[in-house]
């Protein structure tokens, strides 16, 4: 049998910790580390012109250097008003000042005057999963919300002090990981890949 083991092809703390738990709620019991456990391992470069290319790189090419099971994963949030960005530049939004804070920063500026109607967005997430064969499986789960008028809240990351679910009238920051790893753009791609996994191992 093979070892359960998966390397998370990321050098963000915060994004690895919420696939971590993900994954231990689906009922996944894997040895999981990300590429921060590999000091050999490069962090590999975002130049696709979409999350589902750059999932895609990251999961085929550790995998192929480290020759074990590798999971990609490329995310972002998708803003109506601004024609879908940040979109795959969510991480470098704000150019080389470029930080969870000023890209809020940013987006509160670009959408100053927008009455609530118009703040429709969603956040997007594709994981690739690959081993040293090649390419696995893709999958891709999305999450809708609206951008609010101010951040709040202070759990995840990212945009989440300014991304309102509907249902509760509270951002991600508010509602806590609870709530998020529930209904989260990052929780519907995993749970696709859930019986895939499991049946890897069994192979
Ligand atoms: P990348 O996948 O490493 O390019 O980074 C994705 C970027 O998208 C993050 O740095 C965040 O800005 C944003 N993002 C992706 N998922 C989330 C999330 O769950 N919450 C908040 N921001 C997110």
């Amino acid at each position: 049998m093979k070892r359960k083991e998966l390397i998370v092809a990321t050098k963000n703390k915060k994004k690895f910790k919420e696939i971590k738990e993900i994954l231990k709620n689906l009922g996944l019991d894997l040895r999981i580390r990300s590429l921060l456990s590999y000091k050999n391992l490069p962090r590999i470069l975002e130049d696709g012109k979409n999350f589902k290319e750059n999932a895609i790189k990251k999961a085929t090419r550790i995998a192929k250097l480290s020759g074990k099971l590798t999971l990609g994963e490329d995310s972002g949030l998708e803003v109506e008003a601004l024609d879908g960005l940040p979109g795959v530049y969510s991480a470098r939004f704000a150019g080389k000042d470029k930080s969870d804070l000023n890209n809020n920063l940013k987006i509160l500026r670009l959408m100053e005057k927008m009455p609530l109607h118009k703040r429709k967005a969603r956040y997007v997430c594709t994981v690739a999963l690959a081993d040293k064969e090649g390419l696995i499986a893709v999958k891709e789960g999305s999450c809708q919300g609206l951008i609010g008028f101010k951040m709040q809240g202070r759990y995840g990351f990212g945009y989440d002090p300014l991304f309102i679910i509907p249902k509760y009238k509270k951002t991600f920051a508010q509602l806590g990981p609870k709530v998020k790893h529930k209904m989260s753009h990052r929780f519907k791609a995993l749970k696709k890949l859930k019986n895939i996994l499991k049946s890897y191992f069994k192979n």
